[in-house]
């Protein structure tokens, strides 16, 4: 099973090792052909705007759209779900635009820029440490959105069919059970392709 994580700026070396510690491949994506080799795709945390940016130079907005239409598991984390969301607070447009979230950023308080908080994820388990950066959280989440965790009655971690988001870093702790969780979305996804 390979797995890619956007490789363009941000936390992108932990995500792979998180990859590698649940037994997968962890791939580096800086071009569009190598979508076409990847099981399923981490857009990691980092600065959106800046990523925004460079997936432009890159050309790579619409292989990434098309990616994600074509049904193959992505898992966004911090900026990497600002990036999904369908609505960013206080901005026009979006980003991908694909996941039916209104995000906001930065939205814990300066001071609380950084923090880690137990959290109790569906699917997952208890006591899993979330590793807030300047994080966003989810302030709205549409009907087919599935609700997969919330800290002081935030938003931070939602599903959406073959779309995973949080807002903190899961990749950033020796706990791998929700990078685990996605690679089993990415192995359940596999198993109908070759069904
Ligand atoms: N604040 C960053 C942004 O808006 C996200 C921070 C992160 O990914 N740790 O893109």
């Amino acid at each position: 099973m390979k797995v890619g994580v956007l490789a363009l700026q941000g936390a992108v070396r932990e995500h792979i090792q998180s990859i590698e510690a649940c037994g997968a491949e962890g791939v580096k994506i800086k071009k569009s052909e190598q979508l076409q080799n990847i099981d399923g795709l981490i857009l990691p945390g980092g600065e959106s705007t800046t990523m925004r940016r460079l997936i432009e130079k890159y050309g790579l907005m619409d292989p990434l759209k098309e990616f994600i239409k074509g049904g193959k598991p992505v898992f966004g984390t911090c900026a990497g779900l600002i990036l999904l969301a369908k609505q960013i607070v206080g901005q026009d447009e979006p980003h991908l635009g694909v996941l039916d979230v209104v995000v906001e950023r930065n939205s814990f308080g300066r001071q609380r820029e950084s923090f880690e908080a137990e959290l109790t994820i569906a699917g997952v388990g208890d006591d899993f440490i979330g590793v807030f950066i300047r994080a966003p959280h989810i302030v709205e989440a549409g009907e087919n959105v599935e609700i997969l965790s919330k800290h002081e009655d935030r938003i931070v971690a939602v599903r959406q069919g073959h779309i995973l988001g949080c807002s903190f870093h899961p990749e950033l702790t020796d706990d791998h059970r929700f990078v685990q969780y996605f690679l089993n979305m990415v192995k359940e996804s596999n198993e109908k392709v070759h069904a």
